[in-house]
């Protein structure tokens, strides 16, 4: 079920207990900002998900209150997994599902990856 994009941050959501060590994942990365590993269930032959090691509910949530160290580290981040994944060359597709009407299902913010095959221009 979407969820909304703004309000109290859940501690007990997927993917903070993902960053607790709580429930395991297939991880690809993890520096101080963020955590990447494999979604549960692949769109693309990559589908890995890249998140910040804060508790910040959505894109918006985050783009508001998070530090310039965060938001930098976490840019960073992102571009290096798809770069060690040998995403660059080919390329990628960066997706950031926020709020109900953007079809988030999960109330930390994160970033989906897709590559791994020609993705096409879809867009909404
Ligand atoms: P959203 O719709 O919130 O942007 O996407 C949430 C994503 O999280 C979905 O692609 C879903 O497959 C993935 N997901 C949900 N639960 C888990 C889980 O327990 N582990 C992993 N690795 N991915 C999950």
């Amino acid at each position: 079920m979407a969820v909304s994009g703004i309000g109290p941050y859940d501690p007990q959501n997927i993917f903070a207990r993902i960053l607790r060590g709580e429930l395991p994942c297939k991880k690809v990365y993890e520096d101080a900002y963020a955590l990447a590993f494999h979604d549960i269930a692949p769109k693309a032959p990559v589908h890995v998900l890249v998140i910040p090691k804060g508790a910040y509910v959505s894109f918006a949530d985050f783009s508001a209150k998070a530090s310039e160290a965060e938001i930098a580290g976490f840019i960073r981040a992102v571009g290096m997994v798809a770069r060690d994944l040998g995403l660059d060359a080919p390329g990628y597709r960066l997706v950031s599902n926020t709020g109900a009407e953007g079809g988030q299902e999960v109330p930390h913010f994160h970033v989906h990856l897709f590559g791994g095959r020609a993705l096409g221009s879809m867009l909404p």
